[in-house]
């Protein structure tokens, strides 16, 4: 096949097999996802760790969450091997055993609620 011919082959083809948008075959939950993250947001589960900040009283630690309530690990110092886990509830700051404080910052949810209350 000379390469004209392969040139032309491969045009025609082009068109009639061409790529789809991986926007245009999700649906749901995935496609709110990809959705969220062309517009910006790498994290729309709120689930990458958080630096911690001052953590004082005045100026605690603000954890996003879409429930009223959130497990938080705690690394309290960076030469231990383990992390502290504490529950968060709305409106309660916490304080862990470091003497970091924190406190949740409700947040929309890219997904309908599972809890209602
Ligand atoms: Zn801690």
């Amino acid at each position: 096949m000379s390469w004209l011919r392969y040139a032309s082959f491969r045009r025609v083809f082009s068109r009639l097999y061409a790529m789809f948008d991986p926007i245009d075959l999700v649906t749901g939950l995935e496609k709110r996802e990809l959705t969220a993250h062309l517009a910006g947001n790498c994290d729309p589960f709120y689930i990458r760790p958080i630096k911690k900040g001052p953590g004082t009283f005045r100026r605690p630690n603000l954890i996003p969450s879409v429930n009223p309530c959130r497990l938080v690990a705690c690394s309290c110092s960076p030469f231990d091997h383990h992390v502290e886990f504490m529950w968060l509830f709305n409106d309660r700051p916490k304080r862990c055993g470091c003497g970091h404080w924190f406190e949740l910052c409700p947040v929309t949810a890219i997904t309908p609620p599972h809890h209602v209350k």
